[in-house]
């Protein structure tokens, strides 16, 4: 079964046609790229997914479960890490996570709590409250809390944007390592380096429409030096 197939998704906001007809399939276990510059409408892609937004037309189906549909079950499927730093300031880190926690009907999962904060370097910011915490580290957080009900598809929204080095390298050992484990992964990103290093596909957008998708080897080598190169810009 696809871990996500979109097909033929169309969305509108106003006169402004931010998906025109996009389809696409990811597998099981892929760590998968979605590429495109400012407005091609990745975050609107995932607002769908995430069950934020509807599309005009078409479906998304998560782990075979329709977005719309089969919310509940699509969403407890999906980990989404979005671009806005959005908390309660006055919980601490453990009580952000905790509370993701209860959204998803999980009451006792401490210890994958624990190991989550581990992996991203969040425990000695445990007992923080989130409105101490740097703009880094409240990042590590939004992952986090994509993560409490291991889910086995985790869509990430430019998670590096703006990050430094030493954030980057942690977040890509985590989720490198979830990824190995089985987890899809799909992570979209304005960096063509970052795609190249981490995802075994990429799709490419531009103003709402798919302008390609293949194996990351395949479309480098198709890349160099044509228009899709200026298209990331
Ligand atoms: P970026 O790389 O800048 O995050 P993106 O690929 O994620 O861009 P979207 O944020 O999906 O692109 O935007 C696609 C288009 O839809 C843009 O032209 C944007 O201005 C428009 N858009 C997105 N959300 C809304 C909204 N809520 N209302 C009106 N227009 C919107």
């Amino acid at each position: 079964m696809a871990a996500l197939q979109i097909t033929d998704v169309h969305k509108r906001y106003g006169a402004l046609q931010a998906l025109g007809g996009v389809s696409f399939t990811v597998e099981e276990g892929e760590f998968f790229g979605l590429l495109g510059p400012n407005g091609a409408g990745k975050t609107t892609l995932i607002s769908l997914l995430a069950g934020l937004s509807r599309a005009d037309s078409g479906t998304v189906r998560v782990q075979g479960y329709d977005v719309v549909n089969q919310y509940r079950e699509a969403r407890s499927h999906l980990g989404v890490v979005p671009q806005e730093l959005v908390f309660d300031p006055f919980f601490t880190v453990r009580e952000t996570l905790r509370m993701q926690s209860g959204y998803f009907g999980i009451r006792r999962n401490d210890d994958w709590i624990d190991e989550i904060m581990a992996n991203l370097d969040l425990t000695n910011k445990a007992d923080t409250n989130m409105r101490a915490l740097s703009g880094g580290m409240k990042r590590r957080v939004l992952v986090a809390q994509a993560l409490v009900h291991k889910p086995p598809v985790i869509v990430l929204d430019e998670p590096t944007a703006g990050v430094d080095v030493e954030l980057r390298q942690t977040l890509w050992k985590f989720i490198s390592r979830l990824n190995r484990e089985g987890h899809t992964i799909i992570l979209t990103t304005h960096y063509l380096e970052e795609a190249q290093a981490l995802c075994s596909r990429i799709a490419m957008m531009k103003l709402g429409k798919l302008l390609a998708l293949d194996k990351t080897s395949d479309l480098i080598n198709r890349i160099s030096g044509s228009q899709l190169r200026v298209t990331l810009a």
